[in-house]
C-alpha cells in the first residue's frame, strides 16, 4: 500500500458505536496485516479504556500533543498495544482542549501536524471522534482523507445529519480538499426487526454509494469486550460481532485500494 489512509470516525450524535468502530475496525485491519494507529480524540476517553489502558495513567496523551508544543508524540504513543496496533491515548484534561485550541496558531491543523510526523509508520489510522461538531471533530477532518460515519439502526438515525455533511464541506472548501464522506457503517443492527429492515432501506437510499455492505449487528459480546479492555478478536472472535468487523475491515481495504487508484 503505497499511501496512508486517514479516516475520522465521527457522528455528533452519542452512543452509535463510534468507540466500538474505532477498536474493532483497527483490531480487524491490524489482524489483516495492516500497521494501523487509532487516535483517541474524545475526552471520554473510551477507545484508551476499552483497549485497556488506565487514562489516569497515561501521562503524555494526545491533549499534551495538541495543546502544548513540548510533548513529543513518541511520549505519547503506545507503539504496540497488539501486533500491528497501535495507540494516541486521551485522557479526561481533552474536555479544556475545545477551548484552549480556540487560541492556539493553525488551531485546526495541530492534529494534522502530529499524524503528518508519524504516517509513514502506518498504513491505517483511525480517529476515535467525540460526539460533538467542536475544533477536536474539526482538527480530525482537517487530517483524514475521509469519514467514516457510524449510524445506529433506529429512527431518527438521520437526525442531524445535515450538521455533519455541511460541517464535513465546509472543512473540505477551507482546510482539506481531500476531504469526502468515506463510507457509512450501520451499527446495532438487529434483524428480527422490522424497523431494522426499514432503517436499513433508508440508509441506502440515502447513502447509496457509501453504505457498506457489512452491518454490525448488535451483539453483546461487543458491549462486553471493553469492559476488560479487549478488543472483539480477543474476547470473542466467532462471535457476530467479530466476524462483521472483519467483514468491515476488507471492505475498508478493498475501497480504499479503490481510491487510491483513481487518485493516481
Ligand atoms: P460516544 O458518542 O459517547 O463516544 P460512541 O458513538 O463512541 O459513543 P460506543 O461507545 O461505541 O458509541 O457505543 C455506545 C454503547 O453501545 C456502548 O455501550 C457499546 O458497548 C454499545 N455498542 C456499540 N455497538 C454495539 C453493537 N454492535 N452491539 C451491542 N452493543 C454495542
Ligand atoms: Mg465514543
Amino acid at each position: 500500500m503505497s499511501e496512508i489512509r486517514v479516516f475520522a470516525i465521527a457522528n455528533q450524535k452519542g452512543g452509535v458505536g463510534k468507540t466500538t468502530t474505532t477498536i474493532n475496525l483497527g483490531a480487524c485491519l491490524a489482524s489483516a496485516g495492516r500497521r494501523t494507529l487509532l487516535i483517541d480524540l474524545d475526552p471520554q476517553s473510551n477507545t484508551t479504556t476499552g483497549l485497556g489502558v488506565d487514562p489516569h495513567r497515561v501521562g503524555v496523551s494526545i491533549y499534551e500533543l495538541l495543546v502544548r508544543d513540548d510533548g513529543m508524540v513518541a511520549d505519547a504513543l503506545k507503539a504496540d498495544m497488539r501486533p500491528n496496533l497501535a495507540l494516541l491515548p486521551a485522557k479526561v484534561d481533552l474536555y479544556a482542549a475545545d477551548i484552549e485550541l480556540v487560541y492556539l496558531d493553525q488551531r485546526e491543523f495541530r492534529l494534522k501536524r502530529i499524524i503528518e510526523s508519524v504516517k509513514n509508520d502506518y498504513d491505517f489510522v483511525l480517529i476515535d471522534c467525540p460526539p460533538s461538531l467542536g475544533l477536536l471533530t474539526v482538527n480530525a477532518l482537517t487530517s483524514s482523507d475521509g469519514v467514516i460515519l457510524p449510524l445506529q439502526c433506529e429512527y431518527f438515525a438521520l437526525e442531524g445529519m445535515q450538521q455533519l455533511l455541511n460541517t464535513i464541506r465546509l472543512v473540505r472548501d477551507r482546510l482539506n480538499p481531500r476531504v469526502g464522506l468515506f463510507g457509512v457503517v450501520l451499527t446495532m443492527y438487529d434483524p428480527r426487526t422490522r424497523l431494522a429492515a426499514e432503517v436499513v432501506d433508508e440508509i441506502t437510499q440515502h447513502f447509496p454509494k457509501e453504505k457498506f455492505q457489512t452491518l454490525i449487528p448488535r451483539n453483546v459480546r461487543l458491549t462486553e469486550a471493553p469492559s476488560f479492555g479487549l478488543t472483539i478478536l480477543e474476547h470473542d472472535a466467532r462471535s457476530p460481532g467479530a466476524l462483521a468487523y472483519k467483514n468491515l475491515a476488507e471492505e475498508v481495504i478493498a475501497r480504499a485500494a479503490m481510491m487510491e487508484d483513481n487518485h493516481a
